[in-house]
């Protein structure tokens, strides 16, 4: 492939790719102190349940963030990253106790029943005796396992790790629900819907944007919908920004949803007060804008 570079393309190439590699170990050596120094913070966004003109929340999912200095720097920058080296594992175990604590706390503050969903990644669910650590933090947190929400992705599952079953069904006969992330962006072989025990699908937010404009995806949409009810799954669906939004996933019948029109992922104290409000508004009267005031 380098033969067909000129001199000074290839030096040019090679520069960038250094850059590239020195770029990568930098954000890895930076990552690896992250922890240490508590620069990790969970934001939380609310989970919507909607019903007759009313809505209210049933929980929240927990969003890791990174300060860097005074940039907080999102996910998708950094994980990958932690999932390179393995750290996402010590990371991870980080977000669930933080995330299981928050939400035992919210609820003794009168948040009864409010849900806590946590993303994992594959490396966490490849651990010897996950199941077994996720009971542990449950016991020390005082979180009720019914509570708690492990969201997973298809990629997850297209590995076909040997173990993943079992740990999954471990999780399901402790009463831990699992919800699979971004349904329909991957290869959604439906036979993982059958094969696993999952309780949640979580429609992705690129159907949800563009839907209810656009008659295609308002399909997909109502078939992922259609699919979830029939096998007895809560749909949600994640990115709802706008009251059109809203009304197509209503009139569909999905009853549960997530997105920048009832709040933005915000720290734990910029959101208990939204989730208070939340807890019993209609959904006719903007709760974004009467809420975010
Ligand atoms: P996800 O699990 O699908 O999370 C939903 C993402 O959609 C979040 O992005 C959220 O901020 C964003 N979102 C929510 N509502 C709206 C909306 O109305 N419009 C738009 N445009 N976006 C919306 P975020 O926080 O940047 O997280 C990105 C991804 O990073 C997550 O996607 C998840 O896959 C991953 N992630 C976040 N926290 C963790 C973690 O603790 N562990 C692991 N393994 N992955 C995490
Ligand atoms: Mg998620
Ligand atoms: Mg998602
Ligand atoms: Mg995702």
């Amino acid at each position: 492939r380098a033969k067909a570079f000129g001199k000074a393309q290839l030096a040019l190439y090679n520069d960038s790719l250094q850059e590239e590699v020195h770029q990568r170990l930098n954000l890895e050596n930076a990552l690896s102190e992250a922890l240490a120094r508590k620069q990790f913070e969970l934001y939380y966004q609310p989970i919507v349940q909607v019903s007759a003109g009313r809505s209210h929340v049933v929980g929240v999912e927990a969003l890791l963030r990174w300060w860097q200095g005074e940039r907080l720097v999102p996910p998708d920058e950094f994980i990958p990253a932690l999932e390179e080296t393995g750290e996402i594992v010590e990371v991870g175990d980080w977000v669930l106790q933080q995330a299981c604590t928050q939400v035992q706390q919210w609820q003794q503050d009168g948040l009864a029943g409010l849900r806590c969903s946590v993303n994992l990644s594959s490396r966490q669910l490849q651990e010897d005796g996950f199941a077994q650590r996720v009971a542990t933090i449950l016991k020390e947190t005082g979180l009720p396992a019914a509570s708690l929400v492990l969201e997973i992705t298809e990629s997850l599952l297209m590995r076909d790790v040997p173990d993943t079953l079992a740990t999954l069904r471990e999780l399901e006969s402790m009463g831990v629900r699992i919800a699979l992330d971004d349904f329909g962006t991957g290869f959604s072989s439906l036979g993982y819907l059958h094969r696993y025990p999952l309780h949640i699908i979580k429609v992705d937010k690129s159907f949800i944007t563009k839907a209810p404009d656009d008659d295609r995806l308002k399909a997909i949409s109502r078939a992922i919908i259609g699919l979830g009810r029939g096998l007895e799954m809560d749909v949600i669906a994640e990115g709802i920004e706008t009251p059109e939004q809203m009304d197509f996933l209503h009139t569909e019948g999905c009853n549960f949803v997530q997105g920048y029109w009832f709040s933005r992922p915000q720290s734990a104290s910029m959101i208990h007060p939204i989730l208070v409000k939340l807890s019993a508004v209609a959904y006719d009267a903007s709760p974004a804008e009467e809420v975010l005031l």
